[in-house]
């Protein structure tokens, strides 16, 4: 396993975290509890130190299985918990809050459900406009001082954004969404992480399993998953983004003898000090990350995967589906 060091972190960040959104079902038509368990296990087993979760995720679910999950067998020293804080629901509705008094609650709330006394990265899930940030950022700075927390994370923030947190309190790290389908990241947020030394977690790896290679034109979501009303998996765009899948599953396989899978998580690390959450609810979906290590992609294979894209994807389409509505208007999810 690959691994990068993280100021504050108590060990070695491996570069395949683990993502735990659709452990918690909500927005992912359901997950199964103890399969859910021995997918955390397994990831841990297999070198991967990070675990990010969220108290959203299911409403407290994914980071009540994280918290179970790791107490067995001493798994919690040899993992860094990664959750967040700035989102609060109610009645299945979810909206931004970074208010101090908000997030005090939080961190008492997550510290239970993890089964933990220290949180090793705390991260603000969304910007919220009605609190100014430097109210927030304040907040985490003091969690940090009593040690609740050891590090500071951003999710979803702009630049403008972190500047303002960091005149209060240290970023380090930030988690945008970044694959080789969705790259807004790499116009301001990427740049700003390397000058400042900070790392990069990126969410949707996969793209929510499109660019795991086994979603096909007539694949179907059940329940609530967000793939039902996600953009890109409706026609005529699905079309489009499955024959960029197919195209890279087979320059992959002939040039670098991996899947597509691998290609694009070893994109992502191969783009700077980045780590690639990699959301799984199955211990099976994790047996490829094996492929995505002690490789890299060259300049050549780096041309050749922009031209697929430019080939393929012609009317591309961003994440932006997936934000959460402010205080003032609870209408959308998370
Ligand atoms: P993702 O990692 O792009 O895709 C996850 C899905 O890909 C899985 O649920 C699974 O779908 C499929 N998959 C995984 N391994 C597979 C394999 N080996 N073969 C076939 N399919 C496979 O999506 P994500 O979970 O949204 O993103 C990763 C993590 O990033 C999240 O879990 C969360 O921790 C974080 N995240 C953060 C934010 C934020 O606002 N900060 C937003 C989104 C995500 P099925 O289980 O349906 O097969």
């Amino acid at each position: 396993m690959e691994t990068i060091d993280i100021t504050g972190l108590p060990l070695p960040v491996s570069r395949v975290g683990l993502g735990t959104w659709a452990i918690g079902g909500w927005m992912w038509g359901g997950s199964d509890d103890n399969r859910a368990i021995r997918t955390i296990q397994a990831a841990v087993d297999q070198g991967i130190t990070l675990i990010d979760t969220a108290p959203v995720y299911g409403f407290g679910r994914s980071e009540e299985l994280v918290g179970r999950a790791l107490e067995a067998d001493g798994r919690r020293d040899r993992a860094i918990i990664a959750t967040k804080c700035g989102l609060e629901w109610r009645d299945g509705k979810v909206y931004r809050n970074s208010s101090p008094r908000r997030i005090r609650q939080e961190v008492e709330d997550s510290l239970r459900r993890l089964r933990t006394d220290r949180i090793d990265l705390y991260q603000v899930h969304w910007p919220d406009p009605t609190v100014p940030i430097q109210e927030t950022a304040a907040t985490l700075r003091q969690l940090r001082r009593e040690g609740k927390i050891h590090a500071i994370g951003v999710s979803n923030y702009t630049v403008e954004q972190m500047k303002v947190f960091r005149d209060i309190a240290p970023i380090h790290t930030v988690q945008p969404p970044y694959n080789l389908f969705e790259r807004a990241a790499e116009d301001e947020i990427l740049p700003y992480a390397v000058d400042h030394g900070i790392a990069v977690l990126a969410y949707g790896a996969l793209c929510r399993g499109l660019l795991a290679g086994s979603i096909t034109a007539t694949t179907k979501f059940a329940g609530d998953d967000l793939r039902r009303t996600d953009p890109k998996f409706h026609q005529p765009r699905l079309n489009q983004y499955l024959a960029a899948v197919t195209a890279f599953d087979r320059f992959a396989r002939k040039r670098f003898g991996k899947p597509v899978i691998a290609l694009a998580v070893r994109w992502i690390l191969d783009r700077g000090k980045t780590v690639a959450l990699w959301g799984a609810r199955r211990p099976e979906q994790l047996e490829p990350v094996v492929d995505v290590m002690g490789w890299s992609i060259d300049n050549e294979g780096m041309q050749e995967i922009e031209r697929i894209l430019v080939e393929t994807v012609k009317d591309p389409i961003g994440p932006e589906f997936m934000a959460p509505p402010q205080t003032s208007d609870m209408r959308a999810v998370a």
